[in-house]
């Protein structure tokens, strides 16, 4: 028996460390939580609980296999990784020769979250000079739009809220996707009499079970921060020496914020007026007052600049001064600081004629008739894109091409794999090394493979260090072992990784960074912007064509009549984006998505509790059972977007009616934009 150090690979912000008990047989028998994490405290959630299960399934992809049926139906047969490689390597010599580079491209994202396994192809498809992909489908819009605001730098790290004696938490479920902050710093913060007031359009278990829910109009949320801005200037209540001394624009803002009256507020929101009154007073006055955001808000048109507002409001009351006050986002920029991203992702590109595009717009990329070279050769690896990126059913349209060869390299027989014309066997945690940064906090911990491989699985790092062979490339990185990899990463030279080697974390399997105790950056500015101070007026922003002030913009439906409900598609709770989704227990027994509607929009329709109903728009449609509740404010339906395919009643899930544009920093996505009709069948 041994016991190997290891995290979890999942695109969750907890990235809890753990420990794997291994028989002699070299059998993984059970996983915890590491006791000593000081961040996670040994608990895993239940999705995890089920890992070494998954890890063994029946199901796992074990071997490389050839397409036999039509694309899409899911029929391989068995070949060897020697017969795999040589049609792969030769129909990319093949497309590269006829069409160039371009025709090839990656379609991957955060399947595996850690620094291995996550960039594993991104040097090899830049040596190949392949076309690039934007993956801003998470995260990157709300950090793009809160710099503008307040520069590039993690203002408070999530662990500080335990100082904080008003959090709010805006446009995320913490207690269920951000669940060891809810249970750790939250918690210990509402021990010592914090408030914590949630502003969701869905009320959530975390809306449950906070001090103040304010049920929000789905993509009004800047419109609440003009207010709150409105009443803390009219009741003079705006931190002075701060603002004269931190910040640009102030008399602009003052200009720009006027009309957003409590009235005007309001009625754009849907939040009471004396709601808004109550709530943006006792902001400004209380001390330490944080707001936590993630990335609910910023799948809309209005995404980017609705978070460049929020991010005006610590400012505004001089919250940065206190430990656990500001805006408190990701750790990212901390992770990046910390270890070199040079040992495994490609620099700015220098390659001339560079095409990228967005992995939001993955469906029109493959069914653009313009497209010049088209996409001809796809790897898809790390992603489910069928059922997490918008637009499904034309993505779908893309993928079953004839004259597209797809690869996919996966651990089961996911919807997307079925498109495959070769499918490669992957390995899972247990199985690879890698070292995991965290968007959650600021630990870092190193995953041991635990277990060999099993059958043919192989770990991306691997696949590519043999497609980098059979593509007769020869750079040491491409070849690098990981090993080397994770040193590199670690000999980044920055004070935040002293002493943190991968020897150190063989021992230890996890390190904290060295980030100093009174993590107060923006204490006395120092923003990291332009002018060096929080720019309500942004230069920036007015270069690039961009209102350069806070702001208010909510496109309307052109087809609001036809489709009158705003469609949400947050997280599943016993999923982890569209993984476990194929392995029903006993959690999920019911094991189908549904729409959960207000009453009252249901009594409109005729529609009871269970009745089967038909959800649909100009993107497509989607039948599953509703579930009628007060918990989904009048004119906002909601459903899981994580569930598979065919786990609904007609063969699509909630992708299918989501739009594909991008949001207004020109990149990211609009999923949560969707407007659709609901109907009984
Ligand atoms: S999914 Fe998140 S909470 Fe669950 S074990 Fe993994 S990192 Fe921890």
């Amino acid at each position: 028996m041994k016991t190997v150090n290891g995290a979890c690979p999942h695109d969750c912000p907890d990235t809890c460390a753990w420990q794997v008990d291994v028989d002699n047989k070299g059998t993984a028998i059970s996983l915890r939580g590491h006791p000593e994490h000081p961040f996670t405290k040994g608990s895993l959630c239940t999705k995890l609980k089920r890992y070494i299960n998954r890890v063994y399934h029946k199901d796992r992809i074990l071997h490389p296999q050839k397409r036999v049926g039509l694309k899409g139906e899911g029929e391989f047969e068995r070949i060897s990784w020697e017969d795999a490689l040589e049609i792969i390597t030769s129909k990319l010599k093949g497309t590269i020769r006829d069409h160039g580079p371009l025709s090839a491209m990656p379609c991957n994202f955060a399947g595996t979250i850690g620094m291995l396994q996550r960039y594993a192809g991104d040097q090899f498809f830049e040596r190949l000079g392949a076309t690039d992909v934007d993956r801003s489908i998470c995260g990157k819009v709300a950090l793009d739009g809160i710099r503008y605001t307040i520069g590039a730098g993690d203002t408070v790290l999530p662990e500080d809220l335990k100082h904080s004696r008003y959090i709010i938490i805006w446009g995320s479920n913490t207690a269920v996707t951000n669940l060891h902050l809810w249970s750790g710093a939250i918690k210990e913060a509402r021990h010592k009499g914090a408030k914590i007031v949630v502003i969701d359009p869905l009320k959530t278990p975390t809306a449950e079970r906070s001090d103040w829910h304010l049920q929000i109009k789905p993509g009004t949320d800047a419109a609440l921060a003009l207010g709150m801005m409105h009443i803390i200037v009219r009741d003079g209540l705006q931190d002075e020496k701060y603002v004269k001394d931190h910040t640009v624009g102030f008399e602009r803002l003052r200009d720009r914020i006027r009309k957003y009256t409590p009235e005007l507020v309001s009625s754009l929101t849907g939040i009471g007026k004396e709601e808004i009154e109550k709530f943006s007073r006792e902001y400004a006055l209380t001390k330490p007052a944080v707001i936590r955001v993630l990335v609910g808000m910023e799948r809309r048109l209005n995404g980017g600049l609705t978070l460049r507002t929020i991010a005006c409001l610590p400012a505004l009351v001089g919250a940065f001064k206190s430990l656990g006050g500001g805006i408190c986002q990701f750790t990212i920029n901390t992770m990046r600081e910390a270890l070199d991203y040079k040992a495994v992702i490609p620099q700015e590109s220098q390659t001339p004629g560079k095409r990228i595009i967005h992995l939001a717009q993955l469906g029109r990329v493959l069914t653009d008739k313009n497209l010049s070279p088209p996409i001809n050769w796809l790897m898809i690896y790390n992603l489910n894109p069928v059922v997490t990126l918008p637009n499904q059913n034309l993505i779908l349209t893309g993928l079953k091409r004839d004259d597209l060869f797809t690869v996919v390299h996966e651990q089961f027989m996911t919807e997307s794999a079925k498109y495959a014309d070769i499918l490669l066997p992957a390995s899972t945690q247990l199985e690879h090394w890698d070292l995991m940064p965290s968007w959650g906090h600021t630990y870092v911990a190193l995953n041991k493979p635990a277990i060999a491989p099993l059958g043919e699985a192989v770990a991306n790092t691997e696949l590519f260090r043999m497609l980098a062979k059979g593509m007769d490339f020869k750079e040491p990185y491409l070849l690098a072992s990981d090993e080397e990899r994770i040193r590199r990463l670690l000999d980044s030279k920055s004070p935040l990784v002293s002493g943190i080697t991968l020897e150190t974390l063989k021992t230890t399997g996890w390190a904290k960074l060295k980030t100093p105790t009174d993590w107060r950056p923006r204490a006395e500015g120092n923003f990291s912007t332009p002018s060096g101070k929080c720019e309500f007026f942004s230069k920036t922003l007015e270069n690039l064509g961009l209102d350069p002030l806070p702001t208010f913009e909510i496109t309307p439906s052109q087809n609001m009549e036809e489709y009158p409900l705003d469609f949400i598609s947050p997280k599943a709770t016993h999923f982890l984006n569209s993984e476990y989704v194929n392995l029903p227990n006993n959690v999920t027994i019911e094991h189908s998505p549904s729409l959960v509607m207000n009453t009252m929009d249901a009594q409109d329709r005729d529609i009871l509790e269970n009745d089967k109903v038909r959800i649909f728009n100009q993107y497509g449609e989607v039948v599953v059972k509703a579930k009628l509740s007060q918990n989904c404010l009048l004119g906002t339906v909601s459903m899981a977007f994580n569930w598979w395919m065919a786990s609904s009643l007609n063969g699509s899930s909630a992708n299918a009616l989501t739009p594909d544009a991008l949001s207004d920093l020109k990149f990211g996505s609009n999923a949560f934009d969707a407007k659709v009709q609901v109907m009984k069948v």
